[in-house]
């Protein structure tokens, strides 16, 4: 844990790293996966994930899609749950939190859970019917 104490800037910076990643992926830029091209648009093709940019045989890529969306709230998750933090030390003495901050990561925490129940890479769909 960092020994900087959270505070209402921590939690607000949070909030607004979690929400502009999700308009970042909302906006929908996709990128051409030709690393010489370089290619960037919103706009959709009609033959399909094809580039757009002219003699370019690349294919369109979400900039900043939906699972890597669920990998950041899910790295947020995980280091503000303080019990799962607590294990990395294994015997060793963890460090002491004090309960104002401890309060703090428990609402940055309940936050992202929130955030992430909402989200489809949360479920794993499995391959057959039980
Ligand atoms: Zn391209």
């Amino acid at each position: 844990m960092s020994s900087h104490p959270p505070n209402a800037c921590t939690i607000s910076g949070v909030a607004s790293v979690s929400h502009a990643s999700r308009s970042v992926c909302f906006c929908s830029w996709l990128v051409c996966d030709d690393t010489a091209c370089g290619y960037r648009t919103q706009n959709q093709s009609i033959v399909g994930s094809n580039c757009l940019a002219r003699g370019c045989h690349g294919r369109l890529q979400p900039e900043f899609g939906e699972k890597l969306l669920y990998t950041q709230l899910k790295y947020f998750d995980v280091m503000f749950d303080e019990a799962e933090q607590k294990q990395k030390y294994e015997g060793k003495a963890a460090p002491v939190i004090k309960e104002s901050h401890s309060q703090v990561f428990g609402l940055l925490k309940t936050q992202m859970t929130s955030e992430l129940s909402h989200n489809a890479y949360n479920f794993c769909r499995l391959p057959f019917n039980i």
